[in-house]
């Protein structure tokens, strides 16, 4: 591990997923508090990057504080944040998607629509998504809107099972107005590039799925470190993306690094 012999103020920061790595759905995950205590406490500082769009920061702070991490705003990058990224200020959207995404695309100034025509039609995860909102949207992409997804994951991890994922509701969208989306989120060009600017010195994402946490580090060009607590089984077959190393959750992770 050769950054480990570094003095603290020079050792980078650790791109850290929350679905999977820090809790699944409302339940934290053993040790993963600690883990991130140990980091810090290491100089070592951690973001958050996250495909999850629901939440607004404020919630995400507050389930972060009650998983027993301590953060602020900087220390997380969403995929809702990419999505607005990809929007001019004072143009318009047609939003399938929660609190957070609206959050950001209300701090970079798009106004938000109920029907089309519209600048962009934006979809991320959601629990409010039928008929209606699936006609609604095809047809403002008909119309002209650009077609962009927070994230293509298929599924969402809980402790119970899988839930349906935002890839697979962008994927309904995109079917209904037989059009390509623009993907935001991890590993896509507007969250490497958000990540470039706010976290420039990364040194090693930690996440639970190959195909968004694995190819954002190799679009980084940092090692990437799996998981086994989300939607990778213990066992698991060929990846996406072959990790650099392997644990069973975080903490055995940061063990690894730091030492138990
Ligand atoms: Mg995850």
């Amino acid at each position: 591990m050769p950054d480990d012999d570094e003095l603290p103020a020079a050792a980078g920061v650790w791109l850290v997923d929350l679905d999977g790595v820090v809790w699944l759905a409302d339940r934290p995950i053993a040790g993963s508090a600690g883990a991130v205590s140990r980091l810090r406490d290491a100089g070592r500082r951690v973001v958050f990057a996250t495909n999850n769009s629901a939440p607004t920061i404020d919630e995400l702070l507050d389930r972060l504080s009650r998983a027993g991490i301590d953060a602020v705003a900087d220390d997380l990058v969403t995929a809702a944040q990419a999505a607005a990224s990809m929007l001019e200020a004072g143009s318009s959207a047609l939003v399938c998607a929660e609190g957070g995404m609206l959050e950001a695309l209300a701090a970079r100034g798009v106004t938000v629509v109920t029907e089309g025509p519209a600048d962009a039609v934006v979809v991320g995860w959601t629990r409010r998504f039928d008929f209606e909102m699936l006609a609604t949207a095809a047809t403002a992409v008909r119309m002209g809107a650009r077609l962009i997804g927070t994230n293509e994951d298929p599924t969402h991890p809980t402790p119970d099972r899988l839930l349906p994922g935002s890839g697979a509701l962008i994927a309904a969208v995109a079917t209904a107005a037989q059009a390509a989306p623009e993907i935001a989120g991890k590993p896509h060009e507007p969250l490497v590039a958000l990540l470039q600017r706010r976290a420039p010195d990364a040194r090693l994402v930690v996440g639970d799925r190959p195909a968004t946490d694995g190819l954002l580090a190799r679009r980084l060009g940092v090692p990437f470190a799996l998981v086994l607590s989300g939607v990778t089984a213990v066992g698991h077959g060929a990846l996406e993306a072959v990790p650099d190393e392997e644990g069973i959750d975080l903490a055995a992770i940061v063990d690894r690094h730091l030492g138990p």
